[in-house]
């Protein structure tokens, strides 16, 4: 089980939830349970993420809850007044302004200082956090700039991560979020993958994972994300630390205990089994995200970042094995943390 985080200002526990849609919550109860079962709070995405959460509570599901509006990709986000004052009623566990979008700009940094700037004195009237989404590159090539503005806020910070696929594979993003999270008093990041677990041991104090490719990342309508028609769908493989097509694992004839996933989801069984359309790969998913989330989050502090390190080489060399038919090569991001 996860430590139970408290959400006392003072003490600052890390904690992680689980980024779910309203939809997803509305059309699957199940699912936003699961995830408060596994997780330390769950996190409802979209403007009606306040109104889902009041039905969840009354068929007895009592959160925490954390809201991210998506005001930095639809246009349908109550104002921030009135925002956070749906979030007060159904008792978040945070308050998040409605959320802003930061175009990337090679040539002038003059609109993120300038968003960054309105949102701080936002949330400081409202008692709120900033929520931003940002271009990755932002993060990946003017590390110290994102700093400089959000720290000159002195309020706390939300971020998303906006690329076509995966932000952290952009070069020089795991090192730009790495020192990002160690020098922001406040920072969450939500609508992620496991990496926001490594800005966690750096420093944030919430990491927010989705479980479907777009809510593992957000990608604006020019990034034009990359879609695999027809495709099988994605597991988490907690050894090899990333996602990987069913499909694809399936083909792992010879990849022994790498495919066989022994905790209470599948009680050793292969992955491969999810290849039948009948069975749900969320709650594998979701338990072996929240493996990895115990292992890393309930480390001692000073502990964590050499545990999560680890993590990430003994992953590395789990690929491209000789003689094995299986995973060949890592993803930037995995070798990025790695060599942290
Ligand atoms: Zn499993």
């Amino acid at each position: 089980m996860t430590a139970r985080a408290e959400w006392k200002v003072d003490r600052r526990p890390v904690s992680f939830s689980f980024y779910l849609t309203a939809h997803a919550c509305k059309t699957n109860p199940e699912l936003a349970r699961s995830a408060v079962e596994l997780a330390d709070a769950i996190t409802i995405a979209g403007p009606k993420g306040p109104e889902t959460a009041k039905r969840l509570r009354d068929a007895g599901l009592e959160g925490p809850f954390i809201f991210d509006g998506t005001g930095y990709a639809v246009e349908n986000v109550p104002g921030p007044e009135q925002w956070i004052q749906q979030q007060v009623i159904v008792g978040a566990a945070r308050l998040l302004l409605p959320g802003a979008f930061i175009h990337w700009d090679r040539d002038s940094d003059a609109a993120l200082k300038q968003t960054v700037r309105e949102q701080g004195r936002i949330a400081e009237d409202l008692e709120a956090m900033i929520l931003l989404a940002l271009d990755v590159r932002w993060v990946a090539k003017r590390t110290e700039l994102v700093v400089d503005a959000l720290q000159s806020t002195g309020q706390p910070v939300a971020l998303v991560l906006a690329h076509r696929a995966d932000p952290l594979s952009e070069g020089g993003a795991v090192e730009g979020m790495q020192r990002i999270a160690s020098r922001i008093d406040s920072l969450f990041q939500l609508r992620s993958d496991h990496g926001a677990f490594g800005s966690v041991v750096f420093g944030a104090e919430h990491a927010s994972i989705g479980l479907t490719t777009t809510t593992r990342h957000f990608a604006t309508a020019v990034m034009r994300p990359r879609r695999r028609p027809g495709s099988s769908p994605r597991l988490f493989v907690r050894p090899l630390l990333d996602w990987f097509l069913v499909d694809d694992i399936a083909g792992w004839t010879a990849a022994g205990s790498n495919v066989v996933c022994p905790l209470a989801c599948c009680h050793g069984a292969s992955l491969g089994r999810f290849l039948d359309p009948d069975l749900d790969a969320r709650w594998h998913n979701m338990n072996a995200l929240a493996d990895f989330a115990d292992y890393i989050l309930n480390a001692e502090p000073a502990d964590r970042i050499a545990i999560f390190r680890n993590a990430c080489r003994d992953a590395v060399t789990s690929y491209g094995l000789a003689g094995i038919q299986g995973p060949e090569n890592p993803k930037a991001q995995l070798t990025s943390w790695a060599l942290l």
